[in-house]
């Protein structure tokens, strides 16, 4: 058998008998330890849990070295761990809501923005049966599934037409594709983003069939630079917001109206991806910089490109607003069908989108406009439950509330932060990671930050209901357990 030391090993008869004392799965089906599960659990997750802990377990006897073969009652222990553990695991789905207490907003990882709950409950109205996505009630005849949120897209944009698709990668792709396939798209050279990896303008643009004519320089681009680049293979003029960088010092760049009035004058349509899609200007909560959409709109871009699920605050999706004609292009393109949202997306936008005819009503409402909006004495006065809480925790060596920065995230305003309230806690005798860890792995998980020695708990990105929970899982997590992680 591989991994099985041959010849002379006096270790072999060992670990045959290792082997022969391992019970069958039949067997622990109908131990004490794996029963119960059967009467939770379709018996084909239970019987699939229990074959891998016996294969593990088999070839762990197989290759561990001379001096690590257990003794039989280890080996009693270790199955029931395993199992124990194996069990838990098909016992829980894969996609599970955690608390983030990291303080980052619109942390990517983490499923980027909450949904309102206004949003959640048209989700839960219209998917549980049929319903009016491609129909025209009033009509009888079938229309546009975009058609759904074009009307209330325009009105908080000012736009003539609008619509959705998956996201603004896709809205980036959609858009170059229809208005510049087999042709040029000037850009800057210093908003040749990435967002995260995967989304890389250049490669976005290659896979659109536009090609990349980059002018200016990493720091300076002027008017001069885009009209100098300008000839008859030109098909658009791109602007892209910098979202997850900022470009300071020395620098020059060309200014959306200035951009819009060079394409009028050549015939060519102007495109603004904005990014995060910011329906409210929030420089009064400190938040500058963030291209609004209706700015772009009335600045005069021909298309204006932004994500659903960063600072509006909905489910994921690419809206591109702006000219009809175009809209009316993109949408006849075929990467259309490709790139279309389904009935789950549109149930939550819709509903999202109606929040905001009320301004102050979407910062109550919309999750992440709360986190951001909420003044720091609210913030503060979190924290210090929280802190409250975690004070009679055993085993933490302290805990104390500091004043902290927080993020939005999601490539949004990277360079400023929130101020915001954190308990900094350390525990007696676990390090920083490892309570992290339990933290993260334990039920309800909890994302913290870890850092200077300590977990932090930010409570700008936690709602009141769960300071108790996090208190609770910081309890749980602190006490003492075998198969500590
Ligand atoms: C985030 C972002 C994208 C990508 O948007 P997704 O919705 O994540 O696909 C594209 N462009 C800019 C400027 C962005 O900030």
């Amino acid at each position: 058998m591989r991994g099985c030391q041959k010849g002379g090993d006096v270790s072999e008869p060992r670990r045959q008998e290792l082997l022969r004392r391992l019970p069958s799965v039949d067997e622990l089906l109908r131990s004490g330890l794996v029963r119960p599960w059967l009467e939770r659990l379709p018996r084909r997750l239970v019987v699939g849990a229990v074959r891998r802990v016996l294969d593990r377990t088999r070839r762990t006897i197989l290759r561990a070295p001379e001096s690590e073969l257990v003794s039989d009652g280890e080996l009693d222990a270790h199955l029931e761990r395993e199992l124990e553990r194996a069990l838990r695991e098909v016992g829980s789905y894969r996609l599970r809501p955690v608390i983030n207490a990291t303080g980052v907003v619109l942390h990517t990882g983490l499923g980027r923005a909450p949904l309102a709950r206004v949003a959640l409950q048209n989700i839960g109205r219209v998917a549980s049966g049929y319903c009016s996505l491609e129909v025209d009630l009033d009509t009888g005849s079938r229309g546009r599934r975009t058609g759904i949120v074009r009307d209330l897209l325009c009105e908080l944009t000012g736009a003539e037409s609008a619509t959705v698709v998956n996201n603004n990668a896709a809205a980036t792709l959609i858009t170059l594709a229809t208005l510049a396939a087999g042709k040029e798209v000037i850009v800057s050279r210093g908003e040749l983003i990435e967002i995260g990896g995967s989304f890389r303008l250049p490669e976005i643009m290659a896979a659109s069939g536009a090609r990349l004519r980059e002018v200016g320089t990493t720091n300076k681009t002027r008017l001069a630079d885009y009209e100098g680049a300008i000839g008859p293979e030109t098909g658009a003029l791109l602007k892209v917001h910098t979202s997850n960088y900022r470009i300071l010092g020395f620098t020059e760049a060309v200014p959306l109206e200035q951009l819009v009035r060079l394409g009028r004058r050549h015939n060519l349509p102007v495109v603004d991806d904005i990014g995060s899609g910011a329906l409210l200007d929030l420089s009064r909560f400190g938040l500058t910089g963030e291209p609004v959409a209706s700015h772009s709109v009335r600045s005069g871009a021909d298309l204006v490109l932004f994500s659903g699920d960063k600072l509006l605050g909905g489910p994921q999706a690419g809206i591109i607003v702006g000219r009809k004609a175009w809209i009316e292009k993109i949408e006849r393109h075929p990467l259309a069908r490709a790139f279309r949202v389904g009935k789950l997306t549109l149930a939550a936008l819709e509903a999202t989108l109606r929040l905001y005819m009320d301004e102050e009503q979407a910062l109550r409402e919309v999750p992440a406009l709360r986190m951001i909006s909420e003044p720091d004495t609210v913030v503060r006065a979190r924290a210090e439950r929280l802190r409250r809480f975690l004070g009679g925790v055993d085993g933490l060596e302290w805990v104390e509330l500091a004043q902290d920065t927080a993020y939005v995230g999601g490539g949004a305003v990277p360079a400023q932060g929130l101020l915001t309230w954190t308990v900094r806690v350390r525990a007696k005798s676990l390090p920083e990671d490892g309570l992290a860890a339990r933290l993260r792995t334990g039920d309800p998980s909890v994302l913290a930050r870890v850092q200077d020695g300590c977990v932090i708990f930010d409570a700008r990105t936690l709602n009141d209901s769960e300071v108790e929970l996090v208190a609770e899982a910081v309890k749980l997590a602190l006490q003492p357990r075998a198969d500590a992680p």
